[in-house]
């Protein structure tokens, strides 16, 4: 569905990506998994086009869409919930999730994207009416997740999800995005911890400075080859 072929992204000169390569299909979901600064955001944002890569191929479909603009990636299917939780605070959470959706026609459809999205996210239901910034660190990650799914996306990249969330939230969260891999999404998600990938992915890579260093099916894996390849031991 997605594959990322040895991009290289820079900030200015410093290399920040250098030949990463990683693949979803259809249905998985993939974590990605590294140290701070290891470059997983910036593959992230390198895929939605926020920035581009100076080498490299990245393929949604088999159709080339590197270095395309951020709308235009969103528009072909990629819906990136940045790291930090960006909801919209004066909103309420029924309006944050229905700017989703603003540029389509399709009303109906809309309606029911946005039912949808709510069935997964049953405290975003209970809190329709309230300002986005009243929310809870949990609830808006599970908001900011639910306006994804609002295009319809083919894939959904999702940046470290678990950041500053209680565990129990955190273990909230990836119930919902396991349940909606069992569904039919594709999810690409970061995460900086190798436990939390193991219990959640079906597929693990391991980046650090900016290159993968271990992949594989999560089944396949153990705890010790993934630490080992994050921290760079032999
Ligand atoms: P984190 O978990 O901290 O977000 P990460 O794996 O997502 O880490 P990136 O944020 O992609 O890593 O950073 C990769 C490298 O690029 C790091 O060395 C970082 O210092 C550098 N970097 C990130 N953003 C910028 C920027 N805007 N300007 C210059 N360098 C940057």
């Amino acid at each position: 569905m997605l594959e990322v072929e040895t991009i290289e992204v820079s900030y200015g000169r410093i290399p920040a990506v250098r030949g990463l390569s990683f693949r979803v299909d259809k249905g998985e979901l993939v974590t990605i998994v590294g140290p701070n600064g290891a470059g997983k955001s910036t593959t992230m944002m390198t895929i939605a086009g926020a920035l581009t890569p100076t080498r490299g191929l990245i393929r949604l479909g088999g159709v080339d869409i590197t270095g395309k603009r951020p709308e235009e990636i969103a528009r072909l299917g990629i819906s990136f919930v940045p790291e930090g939780r960006h909801v919209f605070s004066q909103l309420t959470v029924g309006e944050n999730l229905l700017i989703g959706a603003d540029m389509r026609r399709d009303r109906a459809a809309v309606r029911s994207d946005y039912d949808r999205a709510l069935a997964y996210f049953p405290i975003l239901k209970e809190r329709l009416e309230m300002p986005g910034g009243k929310l809870s660190g949990g609830e808006q990650q599970q908001l900011v997740i639910a306006r994804a799914l609002m295009t319809r996306p083919k894939v959904v990249l999702v940046d470290e999800p678990s950041l500053g969330l209680a565990p129990i939230i955190v273990d909230l969260v990836y119930d919902i995005l396991r349940k909606l891999r069992d569904e039919g999404s594709t999810l690409v998600v970061v995460e900086q911890s190798t436990h939390r990938a193991l219990e959640n992915a079906d597929r693990i890579y391991v980046v650090r400075n900016g290159q993968v260093t271990l992949e594989g099916a999560s089944a396949k894996l153990t705890d010790k080859d993934l630490e080992n390849a994050y921290f760079g031991f032999e």
